[in-house]
């Protein structure tokens, strides 16, 4: 179990930190009343409900041993390990169809009904003029901070259903839309895959970006440019003046 242990440590108090027994009954609990048909499951299974069920454990390893299994050879057991953590991500969010401030909000609350998903900050919402040459309403937007037990291909999947279920269609590329969620930062990673660009690619060029990011985390350093969120905000107000 990883924790940051620094106030437990200094005040000796039990509620600041995890109690080992309290994870050993959870962990007992668990195996004896779920059943699986792969150890793989178990163990992904398992680390999902303490990360849940426990705040203050931001990562855990968890290695599963399954004795005597049928292999017809002499190997007392087979495992699986796996380490599991909660990743910090921002997202940026907009709408310029319908009710905005409403698509934002139940986007927001669809995030939060997540439960592999904390959402820890949401910025104020900001009106911004369309970008991208076509003839459209204004924009609100907004970034959130949130922490999550997905993968970012698996929030990539989560930001698609909530986009499905706003209704959002796909007709003209930058074109008016019910919701827009974008995935800007995901830790410090540095992702390109056919259908995964992080950091975002675009975000240091927006200033409907920015300035939302600005009030969560301005101090956020960008892992390719070096720069921090407040930084890419003014070079990009430099620059356009
Ligand atoms: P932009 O990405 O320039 O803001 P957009 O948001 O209008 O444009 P979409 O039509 O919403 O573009 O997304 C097109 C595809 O972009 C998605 O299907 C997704 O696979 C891909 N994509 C790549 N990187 C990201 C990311 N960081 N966040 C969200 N989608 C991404
Ligand atoms: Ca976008
Ligand atoms: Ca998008």
């Amino acid at each position: 179990l990883y924790a940051d242990l620094s106030a437990a440590s200094c005040s000796d108090d039990l509620t600041k930190s995890v109690s080992y027994g309290d994870v050993c009954h959870f962990v007992k609990n668990e195996m004896e009343n779920t059943t699986y048909k792969l150890i793989e499951a178990l163990t992904e299974q398992l680390a999902r409900k303490v990360l849940i069920h426990f705040p203050i454990i931001e990562k855990v390893t968890i290695e599963v041993k399954k004795p005597w299994a049928p292999i017809l050879l002499p190997i007392e057991t087979v495992s699986v390990v796996m380490e599991r953590a909660w990743h910090t991500v921002y997202l940026g969010i907009g709408s310029n169809l319908g009710d905005k401030e409403e698509n934002l909000k139940t986007a927001i609350d669809l995030l939060k009904a997540d439960e592999l998903c904390k959402v820890l900050q949401v910025s104020p919402f900001i009106v911004t003029a369309p970008v991208g040459g076509v003839k459209q309403d204004d924009f609100l937007n907004g970034a959130i901070e949130l922490k999550t037990l997905r993968t970012p291909e698996q929030l990539l999947n989560l930001i698609g259903e909530i986009e499905e279920k706003l209704k959002r269609v796909r007709e003209i590329h930058w074109g008016p839309r019910t919701i827009d969620l974008d995935i800007l930062y995901y830790d410090n990673e540095v992702i390109r895959t056919k259908c995964l660009t992080i950091p975002h690619p675009e975000l240091q060029n927006r200033e409907f970006v920015l300035e939302p990011m600005c009030n969560l985390a301005q101090n956020l350093c960008h892992p390719i440019f070096g720069k921090t969120i407040f930084q890419l905000y003014e070079d990009l107000r430099n620059k356009e003046n």
